[in-house]
Formats: structure tokens, sequence, C-alpha cells
């Protein structure tokens, strides 16, 4: 009733998916010989994908922790030299020991954290922890406990799995992520990327640079997001085994053989939910004035379950006389005035057109109407 953090909290992606459970049980038994579809709006919490699901955001260009020759080199160049110096001052006899260490300039940068040695390195993706019975694990501060996992799902062309990690007996990089120019060469090698990059070769894949930025600075950022060769991200975001992923909630009811549909965004007038809101509201405001928490949540309570079922249907027979009308081309001011012409109709009948035009309902709008 109280929604907010410190309150009831938000009705998350978990909640929802429990609730896509629970009523894809009851329409699976109670009606099993009809085929179920669930429509959604285009909530954010609808459409988060799990946290262990394959995406290319984030991903290295290279193998975690990967040092090149040349710095190899360097380093060892430096710790022969460090080891030098070292010995010169053994040598040499201090004059003032203890001195206090500069304090630092005013306006200094404040130093970044020391990054993780390359050795210790792993691109791994953070996954709730989870207890023996699947539910999520909270530690003592009711936070859900995180632990990194291996990023899995992907699979080349003719499915098979493609490992995204070095295997556990590579000489240098044991069970290290490969990075998205070795992903992206074992489908080049395996012909994958034919079709989107008929000529790309060994050289050029690897010559590819990682993302591409806008003007800004801002990340992964390309100029044409339907472009395949751009740079990495964007040709493994665009691969099908990345771009289908499903959301939590397609894989919950799914796995019940309920289809989801996704409205969308900004078309309140074909969701049905919407209407049914709105007739609980107009029955909340009837109820008698009361300034006690408890008299207002049953007010809510009863004016939810007061809207019936058979406004319940009208209203989702009016929405699918919207779809229709959208699926035959009109525009928003028509759909709208063909929807109140033909109330009662599941979809618009055959002489709409003619209706339409002896009306004068336009396209694009019609001040008159
Ligand atoms: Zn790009």
């Amino acid at each position: 009733m109280r929604p907010g953090k410190n309150k009831d909290g938000y009705f998350t992606g978990v909640e929802v998916e429990d609730q896509a459970t629970a009523a894809c049980s009851i329409v699976v038994n109670n009606w099993p010989d009809f085929e179920h579809i669930f429509v959604y709006d285009n909530a954010s919490t609808h459409h988060k994908r799990s946290e262990a699901a394959l995406t290319a955001r984030g991903m290295p260009q290279k193998i975690s922790g990967f040092v090149s020759e040349a710095t190899k080199k360097r380093k060892a160049d430096m710790a022969a030299k460090q080891a030098t110096a070292a010995e010169d001052l053994n040598e040499m006899e201090v004059d003032e020991p203890g001195l206090p260490a500069p304090a630092p300039e005013v306006g200094e940068k404040k130093k970044r954290k020391p990054r993780k040695p390359p050795e210790e390195s792993n691109f791994l993706v953070k996954v709730n922890a989870r207890n023996l019975d699947g539910s999520v694990r909270f530690d003592e501060h009711g936070n859900p406990v995180k632990v990194e996992e291996r990023m899995t799902g992907a699979r080349f062309k003719d499915g098979t799995v493609q490992d995204l990690y070095l295997p556990d007996s590579h000489p240098e990089y044991a069970g290290k992520f490969k990075g998205m120019a070795m992903i992206l060469e074992e489908r080049r090698e395996r012909g994958d990327l034919r079709d989107i990059a008929p000529s790309i070769t060994k050289e050029s894949l690897s010559k590819l640079r990682a993302e591409c930025k806008s003007a800004d600075g801002k990340a992964f950022k390309c100029s044409d997001p339907k472009s395949h060769t751009c740079c990495m991200r964007r040709m493994l975001f665009n691969q099908p085994d990345f771009a289908e992923v499903k959301s939590c909630l397609e894989s919950t009811c799914l796995s019940f053989g309920v289809t989801v549909l996704f409205l969308p965004r900004f078309h309140p007038e074909l969701n049905p939910i919407e209407m049914c809101w709105g007739y609980a509201k107009r029955v909340y405001r009837l109820k008698p004035e009361s300034g006690r928490e408890d008299d207002l949540e049953k007010n809510a309570l009863e004016a939810l379950d007061s809207v019936p079922l058979h406004s319940i249907r009208k209203f989702v027979q009016r929405c699918g006389r919207f779809a229709d009308a959208y699926c035959k081309g009109l525009d928003g001011a028509q759909a709208a005035w063909a929807c109140r012409k033909y109330k009662g109709h599941r979809g618009l009948p055959p002489e709409y057109l003619a209706d339409l035009k002896a009306a004068g309902i336009r396209a694009g709008g019609n001040p008159e109407a």
C-alpha cells in the first residue's frame, strides 16, 4: 500500500516472476486445452533479463588479465632497474632517516583504487546467491548476497555451445574470459560471420575497435546501431544468440507454454488494465472520505474488486478494436473515432473506410472530430 524503499518496497522483478508463475499455474491447470497469451506493458521490470544472461555489454576486448609481450618486457626491465637501484641505495649512507613524506598538494586528485593484478582479474557476472530451496540469500543487513559466476549461453550458428572461457588447462590464461576478439574470431573461423561480413579476415577482425564512442565520449554509441561491423561490441550485440536472450518473465511463462506479448510504449489504449484502473478509481472516489489508513486500504481493495467481469471483457474488446484499427493503417485520431463508432464490434467492420470518408476523418487529426 505504501510504495517506497523504507516502506512496503516496490514490486520487483522477482515478484513479477512469482506472480506470473501463479497466474500461469491457474490458467494451465484450469484451461489446459487453450492457448494462453499474457499481455504485459513495456515496464523495465518486465524486460529484465537474468543477471547471468549473455550480453556483450561490459565484455573486455582481450583475454581477462591479458599482458602483451611489450608490457611483459617493460615490466621485466623496470624490475631489473629497481633491483639495481636498491643495491646502490644500500651502499649509500642515509643522512636523515624518518623524514615525513611530503603532504599531498591541495586539490590533488584522489588516488584511484588500485587495480587488481592481471593474474587475478577475470570477467564474471554477479548473481544473487541462492539457498538450497532456490530462494535468494540475504545478509544480516537484508541485502541480497552476490556471488560471481561465469557467463554462459553463447552458441555457434549450428547450436553448439561456445565456451566463453579458456580451458583450465591453458598454460598462461587458465579459466580466463576469452574476450570479444577471440569470441568473434572463433565464430569467423567457423563461417558464422560470413553473412554479415563476407570479406572479413582474421587480420581485419583483430584490428576492429572494441566499441564506437559518440563525439562527447559516451561509450557504445555506434553511429548506425543496425550496422553489423562497426565495432566488436555491436557485432556481438547483433549475433542471434546475444539478441534472442529472453527476459526472466518470458522464460518463466514459456516454461508453462504460455506466450508473452509486450505492448508498445505509450499506448495505454491497447492495455485493458488501464480501463480497469479507471473504473476502480471512479468507484474509489465515490466512497466516503476518511483519514484512517485502514479505511483507505479497505476502500482501495473494494474498488479494485468492484470491476465486473463483463466490463473487463468490454475493455479487452475495446483494445482489440484499437489494435485492429492500427493494423488496418489508421492513425491515432482515426482509430479513436472508429472505436467510438463501432462500439460493441470485435474489430472494424468492412464498411469502415467508406464511413471514415463520409465522416471526413482524415489521417493526421481532424479539428472537427
Ligand atoms: Zn559500433
